[in-house]
């Protein structure tokens, strides 16, 4: 697998002899809930915490009347493109990332279009999260076992959405996975991930869970 006109930043990965973690970019390294809510509301609109989608819960603040998928489609577009001035990091992700990086290899992988790379790619930059980073729309498990390929390390995966973690799961079926998602208003009406996925509700938990694993992996190897 390499770059393509659909998929950006997989050729300059290089990863040393250590294990792997994959964490996704919106609502998990970054805040996306509360900027784009923000977003919505500089545009006239409101983002109503009825269930877990975008779709039908974006409302105008004037009529109430709902906004239709395509332009929320062209409104995440839009807020893509202006990511800068809105979003900010997660609570402790840096802190968190930089501590795991003595001990792991860490990648960003993003559900985003590629033409957003460049401005995605400063606004990590910018808040000490200077981590490799592959953007693309594709499913996500194929590429998370591209990417750490038949090494023998252990592979974590960090998402929001079950049903990449679920993607995760197929073709990593060996990779520890970790639902987070840094909003609690809306993680409170994510659907549940599932008994075989780890569950964190902050940051320095997610660094519990993912040294914790190394560390038995690191005992069972040497005994
Ligand atoms: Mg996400």
């Amino acid at each position: 697998m390499k770059d393509a006109a659909d998929l950006r930043g997989l050729n300059d990965v290089r990863l040393s002899d250590r294990p792997l973690i994959i964490c996704d970019v919106d609502e998990v390294a970054l805040e996306f809930v509360a900027p784009f809510s923000a977003y919505l509301r500089s545009q006239g609109l409101e983002l109503l915490p009825r269930s877990f989608r975008l779709t039908g819960n974006v409302v105008s603040l004037e009529s109430g009347r709902e906004t239709p998928a395509e332009e929320i489609r062209a409104l995440l577009d839009s807020f893509f493109a202006s990511q800068m001035d809105w979003q900010t990091p997660a609570d402790e992700v840096a802190a968190s990332l930089s501590a795991l990086h003595d001990i792991a290899n860490i990648l960003f992988l993003t559900a985003m279009p590629v033409r957003h790379y460049d401005v995605r790619r400063a606004l990590l930059d910018q808040h000490d999260l200077p981590f490799p980073l592959v953007a693309t729309e594709r499913a996500k498990g194929p590429l998370i076992a591209h990417l750490h390929g038949d090494r023998s390390h252990p592979l974590f995966f960090i998402d929001d959405l079950a049903p990449n973690l679920h993607s995760a799961k197929q073709y990593a079926p060996h990779a520890t996975l970790v639902h987070f998602m840094a909003n609690e208003t809306f993680r409170a009406l994510a659907p549940h991930a599932g008994d075989d996925v780890s569950s964190a509700s902050n940051w320095r938990e997610i660094e519990d869970i993912i040294t914790g694993h190394v560390a038995a992996n690191t005992a069972n190897n040497s005994a």
